[in-house]
C-alpha cells in the first residue's frame, strides 16, 4: 500500500463527489462507483453528491443516484444552483433576476424567495445557466440588461455537458456567446470557485483540510480543490486523459491520480 496515499486520506472526513464521468456515464454507473460510495460510508467518512449541472433540481439527481444505487440522503446531494441561491438570498436579497436556465432551475429560485424578471421586464441580475429551455428572445433580453448595466452572474463554467450520444453545449458556452455580444463576463458560483468550496465547508462543518473533491475534469473539479485548500483526487474514468496532465503546472497537478474510484476503495 502507498503510504502517501493512506496518509491523504486519514485526513480526509467527507468525499465531494462528481457525478458524471466520475459515478456514472448517463444513466450507467461506473463499475465499482455504487462499491466506492458504500465503502465511503463504512470507514465512517461523509458523502456529498456535488453537480455542476443546474439544469436538474437536487431532488431530481436524488431520483437519479436512487435508482442507480448510490443511496443519497437528502442532504448529500447539492448542485452549483444551490451555491447561487445562497449567494443571491445572503448578498443580493430583493434584487430581480432574469434567468436563462430551466423550469426546474426557475422553480427553486422562486421557493427560495428570489424576485424573478420574464422576458421584457427590468433586471439588476442576469443568472445565466444551462437553460435547455433556451430560445433567441431570452439571449436578446438577456443581452440588453447587460449593456444597460445588469449585473452578470452564472451558475457554473463548464462549456459542454457529456451525454450519451457527445458533449452538448454547457452553461459556458452560452455565456460565451452573452460575451461575444456584450462584452461582459460572468461571475461563476459553482465548481471551481471560492463559493462552492465555502458552501460545502459551512454545510459539513469541517475545515478545507478534511474534504476531498474527486472529479473527472481539471478546470471544475481539481481546480475547486487547488485553489481552496481541498485535496484534489483527479479519476481517469471521464474527460481527462493521463496525456492531458503534461503540460499541468505543480500547483494545478491534482493531489492522487486513480484509474476510477473503484481503486480508491482499498484505501479508504
Ligand atoms: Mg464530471
Amino acid at each position: 500500500m502507498n503510504t502517501t496515499i493512506l496518509g491523504i486520506m486519514k485526513a480526509i472526513k467527507l468525499f465531494m463527489l462528481d457525478l458524471d464521468g466520475t459515478l456514472y456515464r448517463g444513466i450507467i454507473p461506473i463499475e465499482g462507483a455504487v462499491t466506492f460510495v458504500k465503502a465511503i460510508r463504512a470507514s465512517q467518512r461523509r458523502v456529498v453528491f456535488f453537480t455542476n449541472n443546474a439544469s436538474k433540481t437536487p431532488e431530481a439527481y436524488i431520483e437519479k443516484l436512487s435508482l442507480l444505487g448510490f443511496e443519497p440522503g437528502q442532504d448529500e446531494v447539492m448542485t452549483s444552483g444551490d451555491v447561487t441561491i445562497e449567494y443571491l438570498c445572503s448578498q443580493r436579497k430583493g434584487e430581480k433576476v432574469f434567468c436563462l436556465g430551466t423550469p426546474s432551475l426557475l422553480d427553486s429560485l422562486e421557493k427560495a424567495g428570489v424576485p424573478l424578471a420574464t422576458i421584457g421586464e427590468e433586471a439588476d441580475i442576469v443568472l445565466s445557466s444551462f437553460d435547455l429551455t433556451l430560445t433567441y428572445e431570452k439571449l436578446v433580453h438577456a443581452c440588453d440588461l447587460l449593456r444597460n448595466g445588469a449585473a452578470f452572474l452564472s451558475t457554473h463554467p463548464d462549456i459542454n455537458c457529456p451525454t450519451e450520444t457527445g458533449f452538448i453545449p454547457d452553461c459556458g458556452a452560452i455565456n460565451a456567446l452573452l460575451t461575444a455580444s456584450t462584452g461582459k463576463t460572468p461571475r461563476s458560483f459553482g465548481k471551481p470557485n471560492a463559493e462552492t468550496a465555502a458552501y460545502i465547508a459551512k454545510k459539513s462543518r469541517l475545515s478545507s483540510r478534511e474534504i476531498a473533491m474527486v472529479g473527472d475534469r481539471m478546470y471544475t473539479d481539481i481546480a475547486l480543490g487547488k485553489r481552496h485548500g481541498l485535496w484534489a483526487i483527479l479519476v481517469l474514468s471521464g474527460e481527462t486523459r493521463e496525456k492531458d496532465l503534461v503540460q499541468t503546472p505543480r500547483n494545478e497537478f491534482p493531489d492522487l491520480i486513480f484509474p476510477s474510484v473503484k481503486e480508491i476503495i482499498p484505501y479508504l
